[in-house]
């Protein structure tokens, strides 16, 4: 028996491999960032900005994306079964990924960012009936970005309680840069002349911005891009411009620009810009964050209704 008990020597000399290791440099790096998921790249930001260096963070719906109708990779599903966390918006956004989340065997926890979200419901007409659809942009009110960040960052603690304080910092910094982006908000706003305040826009993206800071955003599609306009939106929409002089109609980084260059030839308002909607734009455009993105579209709204 004591034949198989290592001896007082080969112990030493264990410990001594052990703490020679432990000087060694590939052991004094930090811990391999945690893999995180995000379904599209406004949560992959804000997953970023509270996960700094911790988080390795992939969004399936890349920059100028369209999450509505996104078509999963099987890419999608390996990066999911390998995360620790899950990020999504919820509210109906991302229909594909109950089915894609349940279809890669991901075990990570889902965070839902949305929860806690006052919603916005709308009636919405297809094939002749009317029925009540949740408006599911609810990151365009930074008050409930805001939220968004806080669902994030429990989610960040809990999978990973070792970073818990570099998580708490994070946020609370970037708790306030959201505060200051959206003071510039409200003051841009207020800057604009109350009857111009109203603009069509492609998809029905820019509800939540609208009731929180007084803007009103008519568009001919609907609160997803699944459906196409109909014929009958886009007459009702046309007749709308003309007979209310709303100024101007402005393109969206997510969809085709064809349809609001048609009503603008027939109506005469004016192309205002570009909108960031439901994704940013790629890294270091003009919408690289969230933040970029809000000061970009105050800016084109701004520049094309403020003369
Ligand atoms: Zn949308």
């Amino acid at each position: 028996m004591t034949a198989n008990l290592p001896t007082r020597r080969a112990l030493i000399l264990a410990a001594g491999a052990t703490l020679a290791l432990g000087a060694l440099p590939h052991a004094t790096r930090a811990a391999e960032p945690v893999p995180v998921v995000a379904s599209f790249s406004i949560l992959a930001d804000f997953v970023q900005q509270v996960g700094g260096e911790r988080v390795n963070v992939k969004a399936l719906v890349g920059p100028n994306g369209d999450g509505h109708v996104y078509q999963p990779t099987p890419a999608d599903a390996k990066a999911l079964a390998a995360a620790k966390l899950v990020v999504i918006n919820g509210l109906g956004f991302e229909g594909w990924i109950p089915r894609l989340v349940k279809a890669s065997g991901a075990k990570a926890p889902v965070v839902t960012a949305s929860e806690g979200v006052t919603t916005r419901t709308m009636e919405e007409e297809e094939g002749g009936k009317s029925r009540t659809v949740t408006d599911p942009h609810a990151w365009q009110d930074v008050g409930n970005a805001k939220l968004y960040v806080g669902k994030i960052r429990d989610g960040l603690k809990a999978a990973d309680p070792d970073g818990a304080a570099t998580y708490d910092a994070n946020a609370a910094r970037y708790l306030a840069q959201l505060d200051a982006v959206e003071a510039e908000v409200r003051a841009t706003i207020a800057r604009l002349p109350a009857d111009r305040r109203r603009i069509i826009t492609t998809h029905d993206a820019f509800g939540y911005f609208g009731r929180a800071y007084g803007f009103e955003f008519i568009a001919p599609q609907g609160v997803s891009t699944e459906t196409e306009a109909s014929a009958k939106d886009v007459a009702r929409i046309i007749r709308q411009i003309r007979a209310e002089k709303i100024p101007a109609v402005f393109l969206e980084n997510v969809s085709d620009p064809r349809l609001m260059d048609r009503i603008a030839k027939e109506t005469g308002a004016k192309i205002g810009g570009r909108l960031y909607s439901d994704a940013l734009s790629e890294p270091g455009g003009p919408a690289g964050t969230y933040i970029d993105m809000m000061r970009s579209n105050i800016r084109e709204l701004n520049e094309a209704l403020s003369s």
